[in-house]
Parts: structure tokens; sequence; C-alpha cells
């Protein structure tokens, strides 16, 4: 109720303060409203599969990660609501514009300005060095043309798209330019998970800048863990990816998962997109219109189609669990949804002015 009669003056003072500016009294009328009912962070981190050696059933261990971060940060799940409600916005403030970005009047309001044109990422890797597992300068520079593949729509396997799925492939026209590299070399032949490489106190290496740069630790893991990433939202100084150091870049020591697209799913994940089955069955989302509904990861190489929750999955996406040479693919829902971060007001805006 308080709600209604706030509004109610906020009208009524529009209209004595705009009587000579129609257009204004529009603006405040169409502010966009988004459905927030679905929205959710608590995830099951269980998975009942396993990939073909069966040693990763947790390939990447983001959710897990944020199920920890959430119980440890009490204001971490307001942000990520926020920021998901921002992204809606600016999903249908994008529907609302030209291809110029420009909003054709009298639409607008405080919409979020949709951001047009390539975005480029800074990029830091920091490296605990095992020499067991050593990370060269070309396992390096082929991660980031790895990842310049794939967010613009060059991977080599893409002409494996089915048919359902080739008219919502995307181009995110995003380019990873690599900034720097940082060598500490390290004893640790097994890291966890609980974000101690990204801390010197700790053994690890401090980030640099993570609200301009994107931050890779490449060490060892351990657990059958390939990598893990921290959604936007998180703390600043554990912002990033962190990638087990056999899967960075094209590296023959990580078999299957080798060809660097641990690095291209993790970094979908630092850009806010979830799990392509959602994390929960058939009866959660991953918040992209696009993407089909499905059960469950998917491993190994599956022959499509593979039907679960009455559609075809999309086994070939970055954010599904398949083997390296087997994803190929993001959407277009999924696109929206990362460059929504770059519109005005959105979480990793500072990458774009
Ligand atoms: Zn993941």
């Amino acid at each position: 109720m308080k709600k209604i009669i706030f509004s109610l003056l906020a009208l009524s003072l529009i209209v004595v303060s705009c009587q000579n500016d129609q257009i204004e009294e529009i603006h405040e009328h169409q502010e966009i409203t988004v459905d927030m009912s679905d929205f959710y962070v608590y995830t099951d981190d269980v998975c009942t599969s396993k990939s073909s050696d069966g040693k990763h059933t947790h390939k990447c261990y983001s959710m897990t990660v944020l199920n920890r971060q959430l119980k440890e940060n009490p204001g971490l799940e307001n942000r990520m609501y926020n920021i998901e409600k921002h992204t809606r916005k600016a999903i249908v403030a994008k529907s609302k514009t030209d291809i110029n970005g420009k909003k054709p009047a009298p639409d607008g309001g405080d919409d979020p300005v949709p951001y047009v044109g390539s975005i480029t990422i800074p990029v830091i890797v920091n490296i605990l060095e095992d020499p067991n597992h050593p990370v060269t300068q070309a396992h390096i520079n082929s991660q980031i043309d790895i990842l310049n593949e794939d967010f613009n729509n060059n991977n080599p396997h893409t002409g494996g798209v089915p048919a359902e799925f080739s008219d919502v492939v995307a181009n995110l026209d995003i380019t990873f330019v690599l900034a720097g590299v940082n060598r500490k070399a390290s004893t640790t032949s097994s890291w966890g998970t609980n974000d101690a490489m990204k801390y010197s106190s700790q053994g690890g290496i401090d980030a640099t800048d993570p609200s301009i740069y994107l931050n890779f630790w490449v060490c060892e893991i351990g657990g059958g863990i390939l990598g893990y990433a921290q959604f936007p939202g998180g703390s600043l100084a554990t912002d990033g990816v962190v990638i087990g150091s056999d899967f960075f870049g094209e590296n023959a020591a990580g078999g299957q998962y080798g060809h660097g697209r641990t690095a291209t799913h993790e970094v979908g994940h630092w850009l806010n997109l979830r799990h392509i089955w959602g994390d929960g069955r058939c009866r959660q989302d991953d918040f992209v219109s696009d993407t089909p509904s499905s059960d469950g990861a998917n491993y190994g190489c599956p022959s499509y189609p593979t039907y679960n929750c009455k559609s075809n999955d999309m086994t070939m996406n970055y954010m599904d669990y398949v083997d390296d040479n087997c994803m190929y693919m993001f959407t277009s829902g999924q696109s929206d949804r990362v460059r929504a971060l770059f519109t005005t007001g959105g979480d990793r805006e500072g990458f774009v002015n």
C-alpha cells in the first residue's frame, strides 16, 4: 500500500512539473517491470553422472563454491538478485532499441542502455607453478586464442550445431587480450576450492584490479575438478576464474579436456551464465529462453539428439559438461545475458567505461 501511495504522489508531481513535457511523463509511465519469481541462487551440488573416465564427477565447481560464498556472505544473495533484475531489465530494454543502441522516442525512462559493439577484456594470468604440471607461454597464448574463437563464434567445430539450434547460435563479440602473467613457485599439489590461491598471504597471488581485469588463477585444484568461477556480485578480491594446470589452453596433458574449453565454460559463469540444465533437474531453468530445459549435465560426446524434460538437450553448449571438442556454441539468449552486464548500471560496466 505504501508503494501505491508513493507512486500516486510521484505521478502527481510529474503531472505538475511536466505539464509542458508530455514525453517526460510517458517515460515515467513505461518504466520496465520484470518478473523475478523464478530467481534462485542455492542449488543442488550433487551430480549423479560421471565423465567417461569416471574422474570428473564435478567438472566445474562453480555452483558449490557459490553455495559456500552465499553462506559466508549474507549480502551476496541480495546483490545477485539485483544483478539478475538489472539483467532482465536490460534484455527488455534491448528489444526496444535500434541497432545503434538508440532508444526510439518516446520509450526509455531509466531503462539500461544496451552496450553496442565489441567488448575488450584484458586478462591477467596468475600461475602457481608446479614443475609436474608446467604452464608455458604457448599454453597461455593458445588459451587466449581459444577464448577469442568461442566468444566470436569461430569455434572450428561449430558446423556440428544441429539444424534445430542453428538459428540461435550467437557471436558474443568479446575479445580477450593478454595483459600480464604473474608466476610464483608453489609446492601445493591440491589447492582445493576455498580461494587460497587468490591470496598472497595464503601462498597464492593477489588479484590484479578485478574491476577492469579478468583474473585467471592456474594451479593444481585436486579432486578431479577442472575449474571454477565466481559469479558477478561476489567479493572483488576473489573475482575471477580458477583453472587446473593441465586444462589451461591447448595441452595434451588434459586429455579430452585439454583444448581450452574449461576456461570458456568458466568465463561463461564469470559473465553470469548458469549451467544449461539449471542445476535443479527439470524444475529449474538457466534464465535463458532459447536454451532447452534439461535434467542434468551431459558428459563425453553425446550423439544428437538426447531427450530430457520434453525437449532435445543442447549438449553442444559451452555451459554443459561435455568434452572440449563437443562444445561449440553460445545462444542469442546467453549473449543477451552476458552483454547486459556491460550496460549502464551493469555489474561489469567498468570494462567498457
Ligand atoms: Zn560450470
